[in-house]
């Protein structure tokens, strides 16, 4: 009988049946691990590409013959003519940013891309962009380093039942009406709380005319076109933005994103059966990055935070949303392999190793010490914020790998750091990325 684990990675389920046709493509750390150029390189196989949560908050940078794109809320699949895009209902969709996004990709002769939008899908309104940035200036010192685009206002309103899916757009009267009770509640905490300017419910219902109006070309019944894309097995790609230590609920909470980045959720955010994702490929850095506040126990300053930051990513480890200069440090075992765990993670990829060739030796955290304890489980919050990285230093192998595509040409010692950092994170590490381009890549 084939081992469990051969039956997985082959795509084969408990049954004996091909289930693993559903791929999701997620973060496991703090997003910005390269998922973007992953993603990529899965859209050319796949029929359908899909945004299950996130908004444009933040941005996948795809280098492919087309040129460079910082993608905010388009799937990666945009690029290949053949692949069918969806905006599923757990987005927080921006019509604006979106309408300039698909502008941006056609001005660059990227044809116009097929495109779906889940009727489903909540809207991100103009006030909870003003929201945002009204609570992050009020926070000041406090403040949790919200990229302002308004996804916390966004998905508080959603589950607070106050928020508005695509398909109201198309029943103005019902809108309307709508729209006068959420903003008189709005303006309560807008003119009282921020002593801002009321909201004219007037002004947002011509505003909303105009989204509905950009959206309405790609709007569909995306569970229904999903249900019956399972049932002809089509080649189906999750892609999940930022990163495992972001989920609300597993992440580094408060400093999380309000939307779960976590494989399961593109379950719920796609309109999808649970057992058919068969693969969880989960994105990893050679080093670690984080946008935003909250514990980054393997952080590093000073010259050597400047120098890895200057070299890291296509050109420097800056946000591909914000600009803002990334957090550095060392690889870091504990929180990878729990991110691993908490995505399901069925195998790793592991990007940018190119990056790393100029060190003699390679620091990685491989515990934490918490209160003169040490441990390789990741904490609660309060406890990560005691932790100190316990590092170990592997050989560094000095050699430029940008580009190499084979296994047996990389150096002893790089072999050596990607088997070190497997066997840590508890996962098969299939791919590694070796420069951000769709070609420089190893397959193990
Ligand atoms: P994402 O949000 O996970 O897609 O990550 P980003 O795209 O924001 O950041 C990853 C950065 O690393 C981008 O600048 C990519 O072009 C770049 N990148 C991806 N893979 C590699 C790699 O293997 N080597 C190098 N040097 N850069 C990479």
């Amino acid at each position: 009988m084939m081992p469990e684990t051969d039956r997985r990675i082959r795509g084969i389920g408990p049954a004996g049946r091909k289930d693993s046709m559903i791929t999701a493509i997620v973060g496991a750390n703090w997003g910005d691990e390269g998922k973007g150029k992953i993603t990529d390189m899965f859209a050319c196989e796949a029929d359908i590409v899909i945004r299950f949560q996130g908004g444009a908050n933040a941005g996948h940078t795809i280098i492919n013959p087309y040129g460079k794109f910082a993608l905010h809320q388009l799937p990666s699949g945009v690029f290949n003519k053949n692949t069918v895009n969806i905006i599923g209902n757990g987005v927080a969709l921006n019509i604006p940013s979106l309408v300039r996004e698909i502008g941006q990709i056609t001005q660059n002769g990227v044809p116009a891309p097929r495109l779906m939008v889940s009727d489903r899908t909540q809207i991100v309104m103009p006030y909870h962009i003003l929201l945002d940035q009204y609570e992050e200036d009020r926070l000041s010192e406090r403040q949790f380093g919200s990229t302002r685009s308004g996804i916390a206002p966004f998905y508080s309103d959603k589950y607070a039942k106050i928020g508005f899916q695509v398909c109201e757009l198309f029943d103005e009267k019902a809108l309307w009406e709508k729209l006068h009770a959420v903003c008189e509640y709005k303006n309560a905490l807008i003119v009282h709380l921020y002593h801002k300017p009321a909201l004219d419910p007037d002004a947002l219902l011509e505003e909303l005319a105009g989204y509905r109006e950009s959206i309405r070309p790609y709007v569909a019944d995306v569970r229904t076109f999903l249900r019956d894309a399972v049932r002809e097995d089509r080649q189906i790609l999750l892609e999940g933005q930022l990163g495992a230590l972001r989920d609300p609920d597993f992440g580094i909470y408060p400093f999380t994103t309000s939307s779960s980045p976590l494989a399961g959720y593109g379950c719920v955010g796609a309109g999808l059966p649970p057992y058919r994702i068969g693969r969880i490929v989960a994105v990893t850095k050679a080093y670690s990055s984080a946008v935003g506040a909250g514990a980054f126990t393997s952080e590093i300053f000073g010259p050597d935070a400047e120098q890895l930051r200057r070299l890291g990513g296509d050109a420097g480890e800056f946000g591909a949303t914000t600009g803002r200069p990334r957090r550095m440090g060392w690889f870091d075992c504990v929180a990878t392999r729990y991110g691993c765990e908490v995505q399901g993670a069925t195998e790793a990829v592991l990007t940018a190793i190119d990056v790393l060739g100029y060190l003699d030796r390679i620091p990685v955290c491989t515990g934490y010490e918490i209160d003169g304890t040490r441990t390789d489980t990741f904490p609660v919050t309060g406890l990560l914020n005691r932790a100190k990285p316990v590092l170990e230093w592997l050989p560094g192998w000095k050699t430029d790998l940008r580009g190499m595509t084979r296994w047996e040409d990389l150096p002893a010692e790089a072999k050596a750091y990607v088997a070190f950092i497997e066997q840590r994170i508890g996962v098969p590490i299939r791919m590694v990325s070796t420069g951000p381009r769709r070609e420089e890549i190893i397959y193990r």
